[in-house]
């Protein structure tokens, strides 16, 4: 089975760089880690391009049909309070793959709303709109 999501650091998110997208193995190891941001994020280094990035920066759906980009925008759009039948009919989309995708990246909560967050402007409160498509998996329990 083919890995569709992978961790920011797991690949250099330059898409002028020579190595752009390809996920570290044994073979493949542009990408070391350099340290911490002020704030307490990983911060990565990608030996081929010379470029820094953070774990808050970068694609998190990879090698999809539809690219990350995209995705993201579903989902900022639809964590902002579009329905996802509006989405379906604006972009074209199937409403199983538009789910597939959220229940994908409620795995993955804290990466994409890290991503949402700093390049969508999505509101906290507008992420827990957005999980509860999924049955809150993105939400802490009340205990
Ligand atoms: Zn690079």
């Amino acid at each position: 089975m083919t890995k569709t999501l992978v961790k920011v650091g797991d690949f250099c998110p330059n898409t002028s760089c020579d190595d752009y997208g390809k996920v570290q193995s044994a073979n493949q190891h542009n990408i070391i880690k350099f340290g911490k941001t002020p704030q307490g994020h990983q911060r990565y280094y990608c030996k081929t391009c010379k470029r820094t990035f953070v774990e808050t920066k970068g694609t998190l759906f990879y090698r999809r049909r539809t690219p990350a980009d995209e995705i993201m925008e579903v989902l900022a759009l639809l964590a902002e309070g579009d329905r996802i039948s509006s989405l379906v009919r604006v972009k074209g989309h199937k409403e199983e793959t538009i789910l597939d995708w959220l229940a994908e990246a409620a795995e993955h909560a804290e990466a994409v709303e890290a991503v949402l967050m700093a390049d969508y402007q999505v509101t906290r409160g507008q992420l827990d709109g957005l999980w509860a498509y999924v049955g809150n998996k993105g939400e802490k329990k009340l205990s």
